[in-house]
């Protein structure tokens, strides 16, 4: 059942029925960026074609139509993630910029020199220099969580990284690089009862996993639309109201202000106050029609068949000779990192690129991720909702015939 399941929702990505080197493309880059159904494409399109106009501006009937499309695809996402409120979700360009947000419009005004910011040893660069900028701005210090040898976040030791200095945790919900579902509840739950606010990095958990941020209980969240089947350029940071209306704004410009004179200048509401400019309208309604898109399939659904690839694939590629996985969590999504005697991650990739497979080489912007693990790269096969098991076969015979060339 869920065979035919796959075969169905793969009709709806048209980049999957290409070819190359002769070869029908087996795409596992997914948590680089995920493929883009037709319904996203053709939202974008639609609106370019039909309703474009600036928004929030025009008293002309198609600025209308822009801007209802373009605030009711802010409410899908509210309902995605169970916000509170349509206003705690704020567009920005991604993840990167949701973080930077947070850093600059939260931390600069409020930390100072000898306060602690704790990240964790398996945080994406995204949600590492923007802390780090920080830190050289204010005086504050990086506390980092050490991961295991499976690649899981040590808890003892994050709770032991609390003093009266600590002023916020940033931490990913999942690595990019392992896979890690990280134990985010009890995370944001501690912190909570040292009365110190939490982000989650989402950027790989979002499209993976059923987000409810109101029962996380996180104090932001950021995450990328293009790792949600949706359009590049355009991403979420989820903020407690009451939060973000503590914040002064992140970037100035239109949109962001209520009134602008010389003397003074007063700005606009939530969510406005942090979207400065004309946003990434196109984007936002694509945005909007990928999570239409998964709601329509159900996120249990999603994660029943990844979970089961992930398995399928785990079994397979541990038992390949000279094979040495990075990270072996209990709780991971759908992503598996490995090094290859002998082979350099790179070489692996070309091989498995001429096969029309497409996976991901390199330190994944995790670079102190591989330190700990004292390799320079890995090897990243990371899945999504359209990959079936006869994919992951053809991977696995094409990590053999590696072997074989290389030996
Ligand atoms: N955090 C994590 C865990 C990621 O995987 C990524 C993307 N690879 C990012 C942050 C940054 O996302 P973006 O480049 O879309 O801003």
């Amino acid at each position: 059942k869920n065979h035919l399941l796959v075969q169905h929702w793969r009709k709806d990505f048209p980049i999957l029925h290409t070819s190359l080197y002769g070869k029908p493309l087996v795409y596992f880059d997914n948590a680089a960026t995920t493929q883009k159904p037709s319904i996203v494409i053709e939202a974008e399109s639609y609106y370019y074609r039909h309703t474009n106009a600036n928004v929030h501006r025009g008293i002309h009937t198609l600025s209308q139509q822009a801007t209802e499309a373009f605030e009711a695809a802010r409410s899908k996402l509210q309902r995605f993630i169970n916000a509170r409120h349509p206003h705690e979700v704020i567009f920005v360009h991604g993840t990167t910029e949701a973080i930077n947000l947070v850093a600059q419009s939260y931390g600069r005004c409020r930390f100072k020199t000898g306060d602690e910011i704790i990240i964790s040893a398996m945080e994406h660069h995204s949600n590492i220099v923007p802390w780090q900028m920080l830190c050289q701005q204010t005086g504050a210090i990086l506390r980092i969580v050490p991961v295991n040898d499976a690649g899981e976040l040590d808890i003892n030791a994050y709770q032991n990284l609390f003093n009266p200095n600590t002023k916020l945790v940033a931490i990913t919900h999942v690595s990019n690089t392992l896979g890690t579902i990280n134990p985010v509840k009890s995370i944001i739950h501690y912190a909570h009862t040292q009365h110190v606010p939490v982000l989650l990095d989402g950027a790989q958990a979002i499209a993976h996993i059923a987000v409810d941020v109101q029962d996380l209980d996180c104090d932001f969240y950021a995450f990328s639309g293009h790792k949600l089947y949706g359009p590049t350029g355009i991403g979420v940071l989820y903020g407690k109201a009451d939060l973000l209306e503590d914040m002064p704004p992140y970037q100035g410009g239109g949109d962001m202000i209520s009134s602008v004179s010389f003397s003074a200048t007063t700005y606009n509401k939530l969510p406005y106050k942090f979207e400065a400019g004309t946003p990434n309208i196109a984007g936002v309604v694509g945005l909007g029609a990928a999570v239409d898109y998964l709601s329509a399939i159900g996120m249990d659904t999603i994660i029943k068949h990844e979970q089961s690839l992930l398995n399928y694939a785990t079994e397979l590629i541990v038992n390949i000779p000279d094979i040495r996985m990075i990270g072996s969590a209990t709780e991971k999504t759908g992503i598996i990192s490995w090094v290859l005697a002998g082979m350099h991650p790179h070489d692996i990739g070309t091989f498995l690129d001429r096969q029309a497979i497409a996976v991901r080489t390199g330190h994944h912007c995790t670079m102190p991720l591989m330190e700990r693990f004292g390799v320079p790269a890995t090897v990243r096969a990371s899945f999504a909702l359209y990959n079936t098991k006869n994919e992951v076969d053809k991977l696995v015979n094409a990590i053999y015939q590696a072997r074989e060339l290389f030996k």
